[in-house]
């Protein structure tokens, strides 16, 4: 497993900075977006270190995207948003700013206006601690 010491991904991944975990198997991890463009956003990232999708070997990618699948499901049962975005930013034109791959579950609202580049507002912990309590409970 690939790991960088100064990935901040890297570093949820091994315990070492808390996280709001929604999920987890042998090669991914999902975890409540801390910076959330609406209620619910939610990271999948595979638990080894690669930068981007281009870096990111297909099989990964398949894993990764098995557990999208999970997660989107209790987002969209808890949640109950209008629709949802599947969102993963490469490079800087992108606006990629943890160069660990991920992907962006992003439930939508008619009318929110979310843009592509959201920008990162912090979010209310204790919220996004429920939330996560309950999408938890929700994943098959
Ligand atoms: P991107 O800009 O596509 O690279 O997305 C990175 C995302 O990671 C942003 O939405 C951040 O809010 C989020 N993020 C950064 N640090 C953390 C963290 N410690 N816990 C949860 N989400 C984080
Ligand atoms: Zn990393």
């Amino acid at each position: 497993m690939t790991s960088d010491p100064n990935c901040i991904f890297c570093k949820i991944v091994a315990d070492t900075i808390p996280c709001f975990k929604l999920y987890e198997d042998a090669a991914t991890l999902a975890f409540m977006d801390i910076n959330p463009a609406n209620p619910g956003h939610c990271l999948v990232i595979p638990k080894s270190h690669h930068p981007n999708l281009f870096e990111t070997p297909p099989a990964v990618l398949g894993q990764v995207m098995a557990a999208v699948h999970r997660v989107a499901n209790a987002v969209q049962a808890v949640v109950a948003p209008d629709g949802m975005n599947l969102v993963q930013a490469n490079g800087k034109g992108a606006e990629q700013s943890v160069l660990h791959f991920h992907m962006h579950i992003m439930p939508r609202r008619i009318g929110d206006e979310l843009k592509m580049n959201w920008g990162l507002r912090p979010g209310d912990m204790k919220a996004i601690g429920a939330l996560a309590e309950r999408i938890k409970t929700h994943i098959a």
